[in-house]
């Protein structure tokens, strides 16, 4: 049984605690960054890659892409790849929309850029403000089987998002669901290796 975990909005103060979990419990996921915030903890992200995980675009300044035009469409997810790219030297395959707000011509556009857009099947919503760890770690348990994508965030997102501004709860979180996991018998892995099969 495969799972993938992917955590957005970073790299942020939370990262390293993250990825302590993720080395301690062996397992692997994938990172959706905001390209503003690589470029204030490029440390951060080449740590990400150099553990074994594996990197997404979530834009370059979070903006509801439905929202606006195409050419800032294009923009936004162009500067948040090449964001990645200056610091890892590759530009990442995969793109996670801010909200996963992407309709049609949103999606054409992501084509068009040839990057392959992820989605969640859980999404325990860490974001909201007042989002325990207890809640947290229910949400995402309940949705687990095999082949599932599991969205969470190591980071929150600038304003107009109303978010928490404290990632502790979903650290706390994962504390409790790693170690459940892996006892399910689940192999936590980068969402290019779930697709792989
Ligand atoms: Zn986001």
């Amino acid at each position: 049984m495969k799972l993938a975990l992917t955590f957005d909005d970073g790299p942020s103060q939370w990262t390293p605690a993250v990825l302590d979990l993720l080395r301690e419990h062996d397992a692997r996921a994938t990172f959706f960054l905001i390209g503003a915030r690589v470029q204030e903890r490029p440390d951060a992200v080449r740590q990400i890659a150099a553990e074994g995980h594996e990197v997404g675009s979530h834009t370059m300044t979070h903006p509801r892409l439905t929202e606006i035009g195409d050419e800032d469409v294009r923009r936004e997810i162009l500067d948040g790849a090449h964001a990645v790219a200056e610091v890892l030297g590759e530009r990442p395959s995969l793109f996670r929309a801010p909200g996963f707000h992407a309709d049609d011509r949103v999606l054409a556009i992501v084509a068009e850029l040839e990057l392959d857009p992820v989605f969640a099947d859980v999404d325990p919503q860490d974001w909201r403000p007042g989002m325990d760890s207890h809640r947290i770690f229910g949400h995402s348990f309940v949705g687990c089987r095999h082949g599932a994508i599991i969205d969470l965030h190591d980071g929150y997102p600038p304003p107009p998002t109303r978010s928490r501004e404290d990632c502790t709860p979903t650290v706390e979180a994962l504390n409790h669901l790693l170690p459940v996991l892996v006892a399910e018998g689940y192999e936590l892995v980068t969402v290019s290796e779930l697709r792989a099969g």
